[in-house]
Formats: structure tokens, sequence, C-alpha cells
């Protein structure tokens, strides 16, 4: 009896909850299968900076422009998971010197406003910042909880009607007698049995595992997993996001989490986003580069080392000269796959654009004029998602 369309989200990370969000505003059906937890894969293990768009606006400005805007909105929308705490660029020797005119540059082109500090302005906010830098600026970056702004997202969705069932493993999608991909097996990991999901659309949203979904069925593979390393100290030595002043590098990022500080990341590639090697070199590399922005986390106890995988999508060339944006596969177009969409790439911070132009393109396959409302819609509590 129900004339609504309906729309099988694969992974509840950020895309899936953001995207679970937005369609479920949009009036659609929304059932989300997800193989582990909510934010169980790379969301619920990422650094958490939200990203003001400094990090990329010499190198990738079009990654840049992206989160200076959706940074702005996720800091109105979910206030509740944010510290709006600022970040500073640091400047350690003549070489990070030298970027700052390419800085300043990709700051004002991209409309980042940015202050510069001196070393003495910069120390006096930050007190245990390396004493001999050398320049600082200030940007508007944030830290975000990865927990609570995944849940946040899906408890809105389903204040709206959208399903969520974890441990919900997709083992195969099906095509129906016209060839279009409508249906799917999934593994419950609670019961062991197997069920069937039948919708009109369904979105993989599985980031770096979405060449395994899209294997499934022939289509494209879309992503290259592209892990980093993370390590956490037990002490909140600062409290705005440091930043290394040069271009996107391994741990040029500190950034405060609750009562720690965080270093990340490094990056290298693997075939396999459920095995991820943490090693003691790479390790030891993210603690000399946290030291060298502060000293002071010599003497702090190690927390914990983990990692996670890049959704990073494949354009040409390796590692971090990939684009940070997103892209949404239309299987039809691309494969001769009609009723199958991928999501990936991106980062945390453009969670609800990338949700907005992929529920665009499921709208007008759907044939559904319902615009985008995620911009004005404060999420509910994280909390909320349990009750
Ligand atoms: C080391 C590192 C640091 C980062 N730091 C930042 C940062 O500071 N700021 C920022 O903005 N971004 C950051 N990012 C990027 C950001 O974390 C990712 O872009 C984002 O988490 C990807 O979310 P997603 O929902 O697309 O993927 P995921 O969170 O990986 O979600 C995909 C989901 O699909 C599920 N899944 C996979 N296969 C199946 C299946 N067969 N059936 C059912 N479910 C399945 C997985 O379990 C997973 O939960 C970082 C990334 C990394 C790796």
């Amino acid at each position: 009896m129900n004339s609504r369309p309906s729309i099988l989200i694969i992974g509840a990370g950020f895309t899936g909850c953001a995207l679970a969000h937005d369609l479920s505003l949009r009036g659609v059906n929304v059932t989300v299968l997800e193989r582990g937890e909510i934010a169980s894969g790379t969301s619920g293990r990422t650094h958490g900076l939200l990203h003001s768009g400094a990090r990329y606006c010499v190198t990738d400005p079009e990654a840049a422009i992206e989160c200076i805007t959706e940074s702005r909105i996720l800091s109105q929308i979910a206030a509740q998971c944010i510290e709006y705490n600022g970040g500073l660029f640091v400047a350690l020797n003549d070489q990070d010197l030298a970027y700052s005119a390419a800085f300043e540059q990709g700051a004002q082109a991209t409309g980042i406003p940015i202050e510069r500090l001196s070393p003495q302005q910069a120390l006096q906010r930050e007190p245990n910042l390396n004493p001999n830098l050398l320049a600082a600026y200030t940007v508007p970056d944030g830290t975000f909880d990865p927990l609570r702004l995944a849940l946040a997202f899906a408890a809105t969705a389903r204040q709206n009607g959208a399903v969520f069932l974890t441990h919900h493993e997709v083992q195969a999608l099906h095509a129906d007698g016209q060839g279009r991909i409508t249906k799917l097996t999934a593994w419950n990991r609670h019961t062991g049995q197997q069920q069937t999901f039948t919708a009109d659309l369904i979105i993989s949203a599985t980031g770096a595992w979405a060449g395994q979904i899209a294997a499934m069925v022939g289509a494209s593979t879309v992503v290259k997993p592209t892990p980093g390393i993370m390590v956490a100290y037990n002490q909140r030595l600062v409290h705005h996001a440091i930043n290394r002043l040069c271009p996107p590098d391994d741990g040029d990022i500190l950034i405060p989490q609750r009562r720690m500080v965080v270093i990340g990341t490094t990056s290298f590639e693997v075939e396999n986003p459920d095995y991820i090697p943490i090693t003691a070199e790479q390790t030891e590399q993210m603690q000399r580069a946290a030291e060298a922005l502060v000293p002071a986390i010599a003497n702090t106890q190690r927390r914990g080392v983990y990692m996670s995988a890049r959704p990073l999508i494949v354009s040409g060339s390796s590692g971090r000269s990939l684009s940070r944006t997103f892209k949404c596969y239309d299987h039809e177009a691309l494969d001769g796959l009609p009723g199958l969409i991928t999501i990936t790439g991106g980062k945390a911070t453009t969670c609800r654009i990338m949700a907005e132009k992929t529920a665009d393109l499921a709208c007008q396959k759907l044939g559904l004029s319902a615009p985008c409302r995620t911009k004005d819609v404060p999420l509910r509590s994280y909390r909320l998602y349990y009750s």
C-alpha cells in the first residue's frame, strides 16, 4: 500500500548516515544495511578534523572550497558534535616559511579567512608549541566527535522513518529480468540467516569497500583503499588544531580530542581495507612529527595507535596526489547496470554535500521532485539514535 519509492543504502559510515537523513527528508523509504555497527568502518577511526579547507587550499582548491562551505554548514546543523576551536598553521623551518606565499594566495582564492601571527602571538595562544616556530596563521578549523556525528545523522534519519539494520553484511547483488539491480542478499551476523531485500534503487556508501560491492556485479572498481595511521597521547597539550605549514604530508596535523591529542596521518595503499598493518616505523614517524610541533609530546604517555582506510578516488597517480573530492557513480551510465549507484571518496567534513549530490541523482532516477533540505535542518541529539 506504500507508494513512496524505496532505496537500500549499503554502509552506515558518515556517508551512508548523511544519505539516509537526506533521502528520508525527501520522502523516500530508506533501509540502511551495515555489516558492523554505525561508524564501524573508516568513519569511527578518523582523525576528527573539521577541515576549514586550508590544508588543501594550495594543492586541491576544489576540495578546499567544499571543506570551508561544508564545515560552516556542519557547525550549524551538528553543533553538538563539534568543538569549533580554530586551528593554526605553523612554520618550523625556512622551507615551511617559503610556503607562506602560496598558502596566503590559496586561502584568498578559496575564501578561507586566515590571519598571520608572530611567533610570540602563536605561543601566547598555544604555550606548548615548539618555541622555535617562525610564523603561524589562524584558520577556522574545528574538531568533531566521529561517533556522535554519525549517530546524529542516523538519529535524525530514524525519526523520519529510515530503518538501520546493523550487523547485516551484504553478500550479493541481483538483477531482475530487465537487468536492473534491485535486490540484494544480506547475512545477519547475529542470527546467521540470509535475507533478501528489494528496492527501487541500491546505493553503495561503503567507502574503501566500494570496489568490493561493485565487483559483485562486475561494475567498475572505483576507489583505492589508502590507509593512514594515527597516534593518540594521554594529555590535551593543545586546544587548537595544529597544522604544519607545508603541502599535505605525513604527520602534518595534531589535533585535540577530548583529554588527548592525536597526530596523523600516514598514507599508503593496500588491497584489502580489512587488513591494515601498523608498523613501528610509521608509529615512530608520527611521534617525530608530533614532537616537532609540540616538544612536550616526548614526555607524554602514548594512549594508542589506530588506523583506517581512505576511500580515495582513482584519478591517475597514487597516494596523496589523488583527489580528496568525492564521486557519485551512476552504474547505469558507466557499466550498463541500472539500479545501482556508488558514492565514495570525499571526507567526513564533506559528507552532507556528498549525500545531497547522491540523493539528487537518486531522485532524478526515481522521477521524484523533492529538494534537498539538509542545510537547514538541525540534527537530533546523537543519544536519540538508541532511544
Ligand atoms: C586516517 C584517516 C584520517 C582521516 N581524517 C579525517 C579528518 O580528520 N577529517 C575529515 O573530514 N575526514 C577525514 N578522513 C576521511 C573520512 O574519515 C572518510 O572520508 C569517511 O569516514 C568515509 O566515510 P564513509 O561513510 O564513506 O566510509 P566508511 O565509514 O568506511 O563506511 C562504509 C561502511 O560500509 C560498511 N560495509 C562495507 N562492506 C559492507 C558490506 N558488504 N555490507 C554492509 N556494510 C558494508 C563498512 O562496515 C563501513 O561501516 C580520514 C580518513 C582516514 C583514513
